[in-house]
C-alpha cells in the first residue's frame, strides 16, 4: 500500500472517530424528514412521487389544493408503506385545512434542513451559530432560473443587499483559525451567474459576458471595498465555459487585477475539469495575484446525462462515481501543488475525499492554515464537528431564501442524500465500514468499460435493430444524430466560418436539374435575406410549363429502374446523404441563417432533422422492405410487401427548408419513387442545396429533379398531371386543400388514385394550470410563441392562462418578453429574428391591427432593426376566444393570451379551433396531466414542456382536423403513404407435402435479371 494511502486511511479514520463520538443520524431533523427520507431510499417510486410533490407544494396557496395533489400523487402507491400515506391522504380529506398546514409546515421544516435562513436577518441566527461553533461562512441567494431581465436586476440588488447586511453584521468577527486569515475573509458571497442574465445562451458567451460584467462590476467593486470575497458557483455545462471566461475576464481589469478575494468552482465529475483548472492556474499565473478554487464533484449530475443523451451529445460528466473521486483527488493534488498561485477550497462531504486532501497537503508540506473545507448547510455536521477539532478551517455554504426559488435547490439536495451511489448515505444510514468507505477510487473503476459511454457506444448494433425485442418501444431501436453543441468554441468558429462562406456566395445564379442535367433559363427568381432585403441570396431559375412536363417524363420513364432497385441501395443513398450533410452541417446552417432568418440553433436543428429523416427511413425501409408472412399457415405462405407508388411531386414550405423538404424527398426515394421536388420561392437556394447533396451521394439521373419555379403556375399543373401518383405537401391550409380537391379528380391517362401527404397549419394552444411550474412554463411558452418568429407550424399562438394564476403569469411573461434580444440572427444568441418576406411582414401587421381593435395590446418590443422584415414581439391579452387572432393562423411573433376560470373551460377554449397539430399543456397536478393526455384534440401534446422541437422517431409529428391528413414525419408508419401493398399467396403443399415451416421474412421479389 503506498503511503499516501496509508496517511489517508489513518487520517479517515480519525474523522470516523471524532464522527462517531457525536453520533447522529444523517439528517438532524427527526419525525417528517427523517420517515420521508427512509421511505425514498427503500422506494425508488415514492421517491419520484414524493419529490415532485415537495416540488409543486410551495406554489400551492390552500389546503384542499395541497391534500388534492397529495391524493393524487400517491393514488396508486404500490408499496408496504402505503397505509401510512393512506392513512394521511384519508385524514386530510376529512381536515383538508388543517392538513394542508402541517402538510406545509412539515415541508418547510425539510426546507429549513437545507436553506439556513428566510432572508438575511434570519440567516444572521445560523451564522453566529457557526461562529461559536468555529465555523465560517458563505452565503448563496437562492433564486436560480430568472426568466427575465427584471428578476435578474432584482437578483444582482438582493446580492447587493446582501453584502452590505453581512458586512454589517459581521463587524469585528474574525476567521476562526487566525492563521493564514489574509487569505480568507469572513465575509463571503457565493454568487449564480445564471441568475444575473435572462438571456443567456451557450452561443454567444460574448454578449453574456457584457451584460454579466455590467451587472458584476458594481457588486465587486462594493465587495472590494468591504473587504468581503466572492466566489462565483458553477451551474450546467451550457454556462460553464462562459462562467469560466467571465470570471477570467472580470478579475484581469486593471481595477480588480491585484485582488486574492475571488473565486470559482471546478466540477471534478467533468472530464474537462482537468484542462479547466490548468487554464485558470496558468491564467492566475500571467495576472500575477492569488484566486481560490472551490473544488466539488458537482450538482448536476443526472440532468447533465439526461440534457446529453436527449440531444445525441457526448455527456460531459463521468458515468461511474469512482471516477468523479478519482479525478477530485488527482485535481486536490493539483491545487495543493500550485498552492503559491491558488486557495484550495475543498467542497465535499465525503471523508475519503476530505482525508485525501489532507493527507495530500502534509506531504506536500502545506499547511492546513492554507486551504478551507467547505460542506453544505444541513449536511455531514459531525464531519463539520470533525474537522473543526483538527485544526482545519471549515466554511459552510448557507443558502438564503423563501422556499418557492429554493425548491429545485431543496430537491436537489434531496436528491443527493437518497442517491445510492452517495458518501453520505452509504455512511449515515447504510453504515457501510470505515475500510470500505477509504478505499482508493483508482481501485473502483470499473477498467472494463472506461466510463465513456458515447454516442457510438450505446449505438453500436442498435441500427440494425431489425430484430429487436417486443418490448422494444417503436422507434427506440433509432439513434438521433446529435444537435451541434454551441457551448463549445470550436462550433462557433466552425460556424462563423461557415456564415463567412456563404456570405461570399450570395448572388449566385442556380438551375433547373432534370434528368441529371443542369438547365439555365433566363427567367430567374430572387431569393432574399430577410434580414437584408436588398441582399439577394440566389437567383434561381424558373421553370414554367414545358419544364414541369419533362420533369415528369423523365420521372416517369426513371422510376421504371428505380422502382426495382434493392432497398438497401436505396436506403444506402439517404445514409450517404446523411454523411455529407454532417460534413456541410455548418454550410448549411449558415445559407438558412441568411436565407430564411433562422437563428444558429435553430438552424442545426433543421440541419439535424434533415439528417435524422434520411438516417431514420432508411432503418424504416430495411425493416418494411422485406416481404413478411402475414399467418403460420401449414401448406400456404402468404407475404405481404409493399411497392412504390410512382412518380412523387414534392412541394415543400420555407420555415425548415431543408429538413421538411429532405423528409418527404428521402421518404419518396427510399420507398422506390421518382420525385420532383418543389423549393418554395423564399428558400430555394436551401432546395438547391439538397438536390447537389443527393447528387454527390450518386442519386441516379431523373429519380430527383429539382424544379424551382411559381406554385401556382407549375405546381398546380403537377398536381394535375396525368404521370403524378403522389403528391407529398407542407404548407399553407388553403393550397393544401386545394391540392386534396384537386388530386381527387382523375385525368385522361391516369394510373393511379393519387396519394396526397398534406400538412398544414395549426392555431396551437398552450394551457397554464394554477399549480404549473412557471419558471420552466413562461420559458417555453416563450419559446413556443417566439421561437423562429412563431413561424413555426407547431408554434403557440394561444395562451391559455387559469385566472388563479393569471395576474403572476402574466407579470413574468411580459417581463420575459420584453427581455428577448431581436436582430439579425447572423449574430450568434439572436431569439427574435426577421419574418420571412415583406407578403408575411404585411399580414403579420395586419394581424397586429386587428388584435388591437378585438383585445388589448398587452405588449409589444420596442427597439427592433430598422432594416429587414422585423415584426416585435406582441401579446394581446383579453382575447375572446372567437376573435380572429384566436382564431386564424397568424404564423408570426404574436401570442394571443385567453383568461379561463377553470381546466374545464381551458380544454374546450384550446380544442375550439379548426386545427389539430400541436399542443401544449402545463401543470404539476398527476390528474389533471391525465386529463389533458386524454382531452386536448391535437396530433401532439406536449406535457410540461415547449410545444415545438418534435424529433424524428422520438416524436413523430402531424395533425388532423384542417391542420394534416393525419400523417406522422418522422413516425413509424410515414413510409406506408408513398407505398401501395401488395401480398403474393402460395399454395406450398403439393399431394399432401408441406414444408413444417415458412420464414417470416422472405427476400425481395426481384424477378428475372434483365
Ligand atoms: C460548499 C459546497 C459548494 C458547492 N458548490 C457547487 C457548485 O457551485 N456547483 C456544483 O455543481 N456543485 C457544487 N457543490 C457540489 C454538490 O452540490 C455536491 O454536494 C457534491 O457533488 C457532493 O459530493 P460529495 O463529495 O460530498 O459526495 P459523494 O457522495 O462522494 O459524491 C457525490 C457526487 O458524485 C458524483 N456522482 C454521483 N454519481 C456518479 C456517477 N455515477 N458517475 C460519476 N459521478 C457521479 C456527483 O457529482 C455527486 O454529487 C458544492 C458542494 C459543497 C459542499
Amino acid at each position: 500500500m503506498s503511503s499516501l494511502q496509508s496517511e489517508v486511511e489513518r487520517r479517515g479514520e480519525e474523522i470516523f472517530a471524532l464522527v462517531d463520538r457525536h453520533p447522529e443520524s444523517l439528517f438532524s431533523k427527526a419525525g417528517f424528514y427523517q420517515r420521508m427520507m427512509a421511505l425514498s431510499m427503500r422506494d425508488e417510486h415514492f421517491k419520484v412521487q414524493m419529490f415532485r410533490f415537495v416540488d409543486v407544494l410551495a406554489s400551492l396557496r390552500r389546503g384542499g389544493e395541497i391534500v388534492r395533489h397529495l391524493d393524487e400523487y400517491f393514488d396508486d402507491t404500490r408499496n408496504g408503506f402505503a397505509p401510512i400515506i393512506r392513512t394521511g391522504v384519508q385524514l386530510a380529506k376529512v381536515v383538508p385545512w388543517v392538513s394542508g398546514q402541517v402538510l406545509r409546515w412539515n415541508v418547510s421544516g425539510m426546507a429549513r434542513q437545507f436553506i439556513a435562513g428566510k432572508n438575511t436577518r434570519d440567516v444572521m441566527k445560523t451564522l453566529r451559530k457557526r461562529r461559536a461553533q468555529g465555523i465560517g461562512f458563505t452565503v448563496d441567494l437562492l433564486g436560480e432560473a430568472v426568466v427575465s431581465e427584471q428578476e435578474a436586476t432584482e437578483y444582482a440588488a438582493r446580492c447587493m443587499d446582501l453584502l452590505e447586511h453581512l458586512v454589517r453584521e459581521t463587524e469585528g468577527w474574525r476567521d476562526p483559525l487566525g492563521d493564514g486569515e489574509e487569505l480568507f475573509p469572513v465575509v463571503n458571497l457565493s454568487v449564480k451567474i445564471s441568475a444575473l442574465y435572462s438571456q443567456m445562451n451557450p452561443a454567444d458567451p460574448a454578449d453574456a459576458i457584457v451584460h454579466l460584467g455590467g451587472k458584476l462590476r458594481p457588486i465587486l467593486r462594493r465587495a472590494r471595498e468591504l473587504g468581503a470575497f466572492i466566489n462565483f458557483d458553477m451551474e450546467s455545462y451550457a454556462h460553464k465555459n462562459t462562467t469560466l471566461e467571465l470570471f477570467k475576464m472580470l478579475f484581469s481589469e486593471p481595477e480588480f487585477l491585484n485582488w486574492p478575494h475571488v473565486g470559482i468552482v471546478i466540477q471534478a465529475y467533468l472530464r474537462d475539469a482537468e484542462e479547466d483548472l490548468w487554464n485558470l492556474i496558468n491564467w492566475g499565473r500571467a495576472r500575477g495575484a492569488r484566486f481560490a478554487v472551490r473544488l466539488v464533484k458537482g450538482a448536476y449530475w443526472d440532468y447533465e446525462k439526461i440534457k446529453s443523451r436527449q440531444n445525441g451529445w457526448v455527456v460531459p460528466v463521468y458515468l461511474q462515481k469512482p471516477e468523479s473521486d478519482a479525478n477530485f483527488e488527482a485535481l486536490s493534488r493539483i491545487l495543493l501543488e500550485n498552492e503559491s498561485i491558488v486557495t484550495a477550497a475543498f467542497g465535499s462531504h465525503n471523508v475519503r475525499s476530505i482525508a485525501h486532501a489532507q493527507a495530500l497537503a502534509d506531504e506536500l508540506g502545506i499547511d492546513r492554515s492554507r486551504f478551507e473545507f467547505q460542506l453544505l448547510y444541513g449536511m455531514a455536521g459531525p464531519v463539520k464537528r470533525a474537522l473543526v477539532e483538527m485544526g482545519y478551517r471549515v466554511r459552510e455554504y448557507c443558502p438564503v431564501g423563501e422556499l418557492l426559488p429554493g425548491m429545485s435547490y431543496l430537491v436537489r439536495r434531496l436528491l443527493e442524500n437518497t442517491s445510492n451511489e452517495g458518501f453520505l448515505r452509504a455512511k449515515f444510514s447504510e453504515n457501510a465500514s470505515a475500510e470500505e468507505l477509504l478505499r482508493d477510487p483508482d481501485e473502483l473503476v470499473d477498467q472494463s468499460s472506461n466510463g465513456a459511454e458515447d454516442l457510438e457506444t450505446r449505438t453500436k448494433g442498435r441500427h440494425a435493430g431489425n430484430g429487436a425485442p417486443l418490448e422494444t418501444p417503436p422507434a427506440d431501436t433509432y439513434e438521433n444524430a446529435p444537435l451541434v453543441n454551441f457551448a463549445h468554441r470550436e462550433s462557433r468558429d466552425n460556424m462563423r466560418a461557415a456564415l463567412g462562406k456563404m456570405r461570399s456566395q450570395l448572388g449566385k445564379k442556380y438551375p433547373l436539374v432534370i434528368d441529371g442535367k443542369r438547365i439555365w433559363m433566363d427567367k430567374t427568381i430572387a431569393s432574399i435575406n430577410p434580414s437584408s432585403p436588398d441582399q439577394v441570396v440566389g437567383h434561381l431559375c424558373e421553370a414554367g410549363i414545358p419544364e414541369a412536363e419533362r420533369a415528369a417524363t423523365v420521372a416517369r420513364d426513371a422510376f421504371e429502374q428505380w422502382s426495382r432497385t434493392p432497398f438497401e441501395k436505396r436506403a444506402q443513398l439517404l445514409e450517404r446523404v446523411a454523411s455529407i450533410m454532417d460534413r456541410r452541417r455548418f454550410e448549411l446552417s449558415a445559407l438558412e441563417v441568411f436565407e430564411v432568418g433562422k437563428q444558429w440553433a435553430e438552424a442545426d436543428g433543421d440541419v439535424r432533422e434533415a439528417m435524422d429523416f434520411c438516417l431514420f427511413y432508411a432503418q424504416q425501409m430495411r425493416l418494411r422492405g422485406r416481404p413478411r408472412l402475414t399467418q403460420h399457415v401449414l401448406g400456404e405462405e402468404s407475404y405481404q410487401h409493399y411497392w412504390p407508388r410512382g412518380v412523387a411531386l414534392v412541394v415543400a414550405p420555407w420555415n425548415f427548408p431543408i429538413a421538411i423538404m429532405c423528409g418527404m424527398v428521402s421518404a419518396a426515394i427510399v420507398t422506390g419513387n421518382t420525385v420532383i421536388m418543389k423549393p418554395a420561392e423564399q428558400s430555394a437556394v436551401c432546395g438547391f442545396m439538397l438536390m447537389e447533396i443527393f447528387e454527390e451521394a450518386g442519386v441516379p439521373p431523373g429519380v430527383l429533379n429539382f424544379l424551382p419555379g411559381k406554385g401556382s403556375v407549375i405546381g398546380a399543373h403537377l398536381v394535375d398531371h396525368k404521370d403524378v401518383d403522389l403528391i407529398a405537401f407542407t404548407g399553407s391550409r388553403e393550397v393544401g386543400l386545394r391540392i386534396w380537391e384537386s388530386a381527387g379528380k382523375t385525368r385522361e391517362g391516369q394510373r393511379e388514385l393519387k396519394r396526397v401527404i398534406c400538412e398544414m397549419g395549426g392555431k396551437n394552444a398552450i394551457i397554464i394550470d394554477s399549480d404549473a411550474d412557471l419558471d420552466e412554463a413562461i420559458v417555453d411558452a416563450i419559446y413556443s410563441a417566439f421561437g423562429y418568429q412563431g413561424q413555426k407550424c407547431s408554434a403557440c399562438s394561444r395562451l391559455i392562462v387559469l385566472e388563479e394564476n393569471y395576474g403572476r403569469v402574466m407579470e413574468r411573461l411580459l417581463s420575459a418578453a420584453a427581455s428577448l434580444r431581436v436582430g439579425n440572427p447572423e449574430q450568434p444568441g439572436i431569439t427574435i429574428g426577421p419574418v420571412i418576406d415583406e407578403t408575411a411582414y404585411n399580414r403579420i401587421r395586419e394581424y397586429i391591427e386587428v388584435g388591437k381593435n378585438e383585445a388589448t395590446l398587452a405588449y409589444q418590443k420596442g427597439d427592433i432593426p430598422e432594416k429587414g422584415y422585423f415584426i416585435p414581439p406582441t401579446i394581446f391579452t383579453r382575447v375572446n376566444p372567437n376573435a380572429r387572432v384566436a382564431c386564424e393562423e397568424i404564423f408570426g411573433p404574436v401570442l394571443s393570451v385567453i383568461k379561463v376560470q377553470d381546466l374545464d373551460e381551458a380544454i374546450a377554449v384550446a380544442n375550439n379551433t379548426d386545427f389539430a397539430l400541436t399542443a401544449g399543456f402545463f401543470s404539476r397536478s398527476p390528474a389533471n396531466i391525465e386529463r389533458a393526455k386524454a382531452e386536448i384534440i391535437a396530433g401532439n401534446v406536449y406535457i410540461n414542456r415547449s410545444c415545438t422541437g418534435a424529433v424524428v422517431g422520438r416524436h413523430p409529428f402531424g395533425g388532423f382536423k384542417m391542420s394534416g391528413g393525419g400523417t406522422k414525419a418522422g413516425g413509424e408508419d410515414y413510409l406506408l403513404n408513398f407505398m401501395v401493398p401488395r401480398v403474393v399467396t402460395e399454395n406450398i403443399m403439393r399431394h399432401g407435402f408441406a414444408p413444417e415451416e415458412t420464414p417470416l421474412y422472405r427476400d425481395e421479389f426481384r424477378g428475372p435479371k434483365r
